[in-house]
């Protein structure tokens, strides 16, 4: 099995950063200016799996890694999608499921499955209603045609040709999230506590991409101190961190970090063991 390629394209955490209207807390520097938390990956086969859908999602899809001139045609944008892994339903990561109906009619209107929790599938159906449903009859009154598919935890699930395992992660006082092992890969973020059930799943990483929203506590993402914990209790070979805070600087962050650990930017790749 090929590598895949992992394509941050979006680290900022909830509201997106830096936030305006506090002129002070501004930063000049691109790498700083966040959209809601997401990814791309990208199969040997031309495989496209999403993770999440926030509210930035048209804009990651039109302009991934943030390289496009805002005029000419965007050559990178995403024009098909295999499957979205949802970590929750909270808003930041799924309030732009319904953007996904411009990638059914890319796709000569294919469905698009959502894998996830049960819980948090129940949610988004709930919340847009008018994207799941009999898919041929959505597509045609243009609405999103959306298949919900619940992963079970622990069990093995090939999403595009990529195994992956979906497990519980504690978001703190708001609830479960899912943690999704990504053949060498894993997506870890909007979690306070990782459950000790979870390691069994999360050897061996080559990558790992995980929540680190400031140096400060927070009662429901990780800190600084947090995040160094879970890296030196999974040992991944690599560590990515991303939902960032408007407090963590890129520039003054970048050189405390250890080694084999680095900072997201919107538009940062890389590949992973599949
Ligand atoms: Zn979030
Ligand atoms: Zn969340």
């Amino acid at each position: 099995m090929g590598d895949w390629e992992l394509l941050i394209t979006g680290c900022g955490t909830s509201h997106g950063n830096p936030p305006w209207g506090y002129p002070q807390l501004w930063s000049e520097d691109p790498r700083d200016l966040r959209r809601r938390a997401g990814a791309v990956l990208s199969g040997p086969d031309g495989q496209v799996l999403l993770i999440d859908a926030g509210p930035d999602l048209q804009h990651q899809m039109r302009d991934p890694d943030r390289t496009w001139d805002g005029r000419s045609y965007p050559a990178r944008c995403i024009v098909r999608c295999d499957g979205v892994l949802l970590t929750h339903d909270h808003a930041d990561h799924s309030h732009g499921l319904n953007d996904l109906r411009h990638l059914n009619r890319l796709m000569g209107g294919t469905p698009i499955s959502i894998f996830g929790a049960r819980e948090h599938l129940d949610a988004v159906q709930t919340m847009f209603p008018f994207c799941f449903g009999d898919p041929d009859k959505l597509y045609y009154l243009g609405s999103p045609a959306l298949l919900s598919v619940a992963m079970t935890d622990g069990a093995l699930t090939d999403v595009g040709g990529l195994p992956v395992i979906a497990f519980p992660m504690s978001h703190g006082p708001a609830g479960r999230t899912t943690g999704f092992r990504c053949g060498g890969m894993a997506w870890l973020t909007d979690l306070k506590q990782l459950p000790a059930e979870a390691d069994v799943y999360l050897r061996d990483l080559d990558l790992l991409v995980l929540d680190m929203l400031r140096e400060q506590e927070h009662s429901t993402h990780l800190n600084w101190v947090e995040a160094q914990a879970i890296i030196a209790r999974l040992k991944p070979r690599r560590t990515v961190l991303t939902h960032m805070g408007y407090e963590v600087k890129y520039r003054e962050w970048e050189p405390r970090l250890p080694p084999g650990v680095v900072m997201a930017y919107d538009g940062y790749r890389c590949r992973f063991t599949a």
